[in-house]
């Protein structure tokens, strides 16, 4: 249960004077249900301003606070025009105050004729004339203007106004609790960090680098430590010990030697079976690494064992492919495969879930539907989960919980994410990874190509297609908007179409089911040669004869999103090409990803040099993209802290496991504080 003392930030934030549902809508879509979430929402950057004499002191563009008194208003000419507030500082210069739409209005009443105000805004020039659009302050004299010397700038949704959002954060800071310190001491003086609350205090009031530090090695602590709290209960945890024979696995024919990475990552997986407490693994490769065999040599040490194994894919497509390629090498062991995804209706399905309970069946691939509850397994000892990235922690464990005993888990990533990201991520896990390319792989040749070629591009793929191969197209990412994309991808599509014909197969993340794995299985078995697509064929998809690879607006991909397109190719023997179309509004890190990518092929390098590129474009850095668990921490930050907040947390492990001293209790709170209740939730009683 939520310690009381978090219960005022754990109200709704319509408690809050002025919050009705007109304003809840646009709060809501920012993530701001609670008050601990506004507490939260920190500025993306500040406005400083400077006190001018006069207009003379000040520079075009500038924010400044001046004394100025209205001399003249002058109301719209036309309906749509400005209203204008003629004023004059106190050496005569004139400078407009304009206010469009609605804020007229107001403006009548702020700004009186011959009345001297404290106007806070930025000065720009009108033609010949300086003027301010829509002051942010008027205040009469003896106003708060110097506190008006340095605000705050909010990240802001449709409905809201930087007034409105400083008032709820106000208001917010004003309730909140005194917390006790969760952080190591020693970590603390060393740091000389402020308490909690007011960390919090001064992180809403200006650039405090040292405050905003101490909230995100908060949320870096409160991750770290409900890891550790998985770790240590997983190791209590009495799962199924596995001895494998051998037996399966000395039938398998392979026509390859495993490389010295997978063997080591079996080893390796074969002494985590062999013990009770349940295995938790990370199986972390780059696409081509080679982990479907090491995934396939693990299941059947299961079944080796007398066990189940069951493959979750995180699409239907993935887990259709699996299930070919799995059941094609398993073959010579004998073992019996099968597929369960949501679209097995009838007799089939039926079939299939009798299999389970009765042990015929060995392995399972699948998608989500292998564990809902209609689905019984006689005696499930391993799960493996392709393209982990895509479960939170918390999924994680629902899905160990399912079995009577917790069975072993192997997760398995294509994503090469850094050191530092994977232990934020993964840090209940031990980690295998595939550090080597299976032998005979081809670099793939990268080109830049200005997208003011596209034509010739268009002829090269035809002739790329006329010799009798196959090509990708990943078309523009136009806005977040994913129904943006997918109309640029159907434009892309009739065109190319046009001039090839049937040729060309579109797929995109709103087709029906159905019509995407026709169109995948067109071009899987070659009937189709293009596959015209939005990024969906990211994930997964292994059609080795596809060798040409273009990727359209290059530069708007990230550095590791642009690496697992290219990893499409280059899965055959053919030699294989990736063309980069860039757009002409290159930014510099477009620019310098755009070189990386044709540099290096190791994507492990491409993941640490996203994490520079990203992390050094932040100012403040609070939000991220969806791709770290973390709000408060910026990549920076959890670059320099994580390490820190790490050691921090494992030597309150040590010291005090059960969260029961302090410290402990202080700890309990952050948990909460950070939602990582499922972390308290692994501590017996907790
Ligand atoms: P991943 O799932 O890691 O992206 P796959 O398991 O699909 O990679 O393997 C990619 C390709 O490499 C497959 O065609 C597979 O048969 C081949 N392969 C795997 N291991 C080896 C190896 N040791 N030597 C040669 N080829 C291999
Ligand atoms: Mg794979």
């Amino acid at each position: 249960m939520r310690p009381d003392i978090l219960n005022p930030l754990f109200t709704e934030s319509d408690t809050l004077d002025g919050v009705g549902p007109k304003l809840k809508k646009p709060l809501d879509k920012l993530g701001l249900t609670r008050v601990r979430d506004i507490v939260y929402h920190l500025p993306d950057r500040f406005v400083s301003r400077r006190v001018v004499e006069t207009l003379d002191d000040a520079g075009e563009g500038e924010q400044i606070v001046i004394a100025l008194t209205p001399t003249e208003h002058r109301a719209a000419r036309s309906g749509r025009g400005p209203y204008r507030v003629l004023a004059q500082d106190n050496i005569g210069n004139i400078c407009a105050l304009t206010y469009f739409g609605r804020a007229s209005y107001s403006a009548k009443k702020l700004l009186p004729v011959g009345e001297k105000r404290w106007i806070v805004g930025r000065l720009d020039r009108y033609g010949d004339m300086l003027q301010i659009v829509h002051p942010d302050h008027v205040e009469e004299e003896g106003g708060d203007t110097l506190g008006r010397l340095c605000e705050p700038v909010y990240p802001l949704s449709e409905g809201l106004t930087q007034p409105k959002v400083a008032g709820l954060v106000a208001q917010s800071i004003s309730r909140l609790p005194e917390l006790p310190e969760w952080i190591e001491p020693s970590q603390f003086d060393k740091q000389a960090w402020l308490s909690w609350s007011d960390a919090l205090k001064l992180a809403h009031k200006g650039e405090n680098a040292n405050a905003r530090d101490r909230l995100a090695y908060d949320e870096l602590l409160a991750n770290s430590l409900a890891l550790m709290l998985v770790r240590a209960d997983n190791r209590r945890r009495k799962g199924q010990p596995l001895q494998g024979d051998g037996s399966l696995r000395a039938k398998l024919q392979l026509p390859y030697q495993l490389t010295g990475a997978q063997a080591r990552s079996v080893r390796e997986i074969e002494g985590d079976l062999a013990q009770e407490a349940p295995m938790l693994r990370l199986l972390q490769g780059d696409v081509g690494a080679g982990k479907t065999v090491v995934a396939l040599e693990a299941m059947l040490i299961a079944n080796e064992a007398g066990r189940q194994a069951a493959l979750l894919a995180p699409t239907e497509i993935l887990a259709r492919q699996h299930f070919e390629t799995l059941r094609t090498m398993a073959k010579p062991t004998g073992v019996e495969v099968a597929l369960l995804t949501g679209r097995d209706k009838g007799r089939a399905r039926e079939g299939t879930l009798m299999g389970l309970l009765d042990g015929s069946i060995d392995i399972v691939v699948g998608t989500h539907a292998i564990f809902q509850d209609s689905v019984s397994y006689r005696d499930l000892a391993l799960v493996v989960i392709d393209e982990q990235h895509r479960f939170g922690v918390a999924q994680r464990l629902q899905l160990a919980a399912k079995g009577k005993r917790t069975p072993h888990t192997l997760a398995m990533t294509a994503t090469p994410i850094p050191r530092t990201l994977t232990l934020a991520q993964y840090g209940e896990m031990d980690v295998s990874r595939l550090d080597e390319m299976p032998p005979g792989r081809q670099p793939i040749d990268t080109r830049v190509v200005s997208l003011d070629r596209l034509s010739e591009v268009a002829d090269g793929v035809g002739r790329h297609m006329a010799n009798g191969q196959q090509a990708y197209w990943v078309c523009p990412m136009v806005r977040e908007h994913e129904t943006e994309d997918i109309a640029a991808a159907e434009a892309r599509y009739a065109g190319l179409k046009e001039r090839f014909g049937d040729d060309v197969v579109l797929v995109h993340g709103q087709l029906k089911p159905e019509l995407k794995d026709a169109a995948m299985e067109r071009f899987a078995s070659g009937a189709a040669r293009l596959l015209v697509a939005t990024t969906v064929i990211e994930v997964g998809v292994d059609v080795p004869a596809a060798t040409l690879m273009v990727i359209e607006q290059a530069e708007r991909f990230g550095l590791a999103q642009l690496h697992q397109l290219r990893g499409r190719v280059g899965r055959g023997s053919e030699k294989s090409t990736c063309l980069l179309l860039r757009g002409d509004a290159l930014s510099e890190v477009g620019r310098e990803r755009l070189a990386l990518m044709r540099e290096t092929q190791d994507g492990f390098r491409l993941a640490e040099e996203d994490l520079r590129l990203r992390g050094g474009g932040e100012l403040l850095g609070t939000r991220q993209s969806g791709d770290t668990p973390f709000r408060v921490a910026s990549l920076e930050q959890i670059t320099r802290l994580l390490p820190l907040a790490h050691d921090d947390a494992r030597l309150l492990m040590e010291r005090d496991g059960g969260l029961t001293g302090t410290r402990g209790e202080a700890a309990r709170i952050l948990l909460y504080l950070f939602e990582r209740d499922w972390g308290v939730q692994m501590l017996r009683g907790g």
